[in-house]
């Protein structure tokens, strides 16, 4: 299997990329994000519970999130691979998505990160808060504590991965099929070197 971590920060580009990657490689989405709006949506109680956190721009709690990647994977069936996209977003999610893999007799192929400076940042939420309705890219002050969360919480996820010879890094701002070319020829290598 091919698994794939795209990293960085919010508003970086991982969901505009994993539709690109997903296509290349025939791997499927796993996008925590997505899937807890998807719940909200459906008014389901996870739904409710992430959203209490999710409007403060704080964390889910981590065996929340777990639990919930867990099922996905499940009930994902014969696959070529899995793109992680906003997650493992702490060192004990990243701990355990590699026990889990271990458990399927498979591991995570490289994680990938998106670099974009935080002006940057913060230009592109403010564009998505209005594109896509997102209410966490709408006040300042979530988006202030989101990139203050993910500094602490996320960069270590990074670390992690680094240690175990998977990461690498492309420049995530400029033309897409340019930042699309430069993850390729990362994950290329990653594939090459297993
Ligand atoms: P972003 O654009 O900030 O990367 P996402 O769509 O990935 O946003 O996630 C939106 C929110 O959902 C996060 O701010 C967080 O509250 C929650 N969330 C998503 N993934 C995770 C995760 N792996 N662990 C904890 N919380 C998460």
């Amino acid at each position: 299997m091919i698994n794939l971590v795209l990293f960085g920060p919010p508003g970086a580009g991982k969901g505009t990329q994993s539709a690109k990657l997903i296509e290349k490689y025939q791997l499927i989405h796993i996008s925590t994000g997505d899937l807890f709006r998807k719940h909200l949506k459906e008014g389901t109680p996870l739904g409710k519970l992430a959203q209490e956190y999710m409007s403060k721009g704080n964390l889910v709690p981590d065996q929340v999130v777990i639990d919930m990647v867990d099922d996905k994977i499940k009930s994902s069936g014969n696959i070529n691979g899995i793109i992680f996209d906003g997650f493992p977003r702490t060192v004990k999610q990243a701990e355990a998505l590699d026990a889990l893999l271990t458990k399927n007799n498979t591991g995570i192929t490289a994680l990938v990160e998106l670099m974009v400076n935080e002006d940057e940042l913060k230009k592109r939420l403010a564009e998505r808060a209005h594109k896509e309705n997102r209410p966490d890219d709408a006040k300042p002050e979530v988006i202030e504590n989101r990139i203050a969360v993910y500094k602490a919480e996320t960069v270590p996820v990074a670390e992690h991965y680094k240690k175990l010879g998977k990461y690498s890094a492309v420049v995530g701002v400029g033309d897409i099929e340019q930042i699309f070319t430069n993850l390729c020829r990362e994950i290329d290598n990653h594939l090459l070197s297993k």
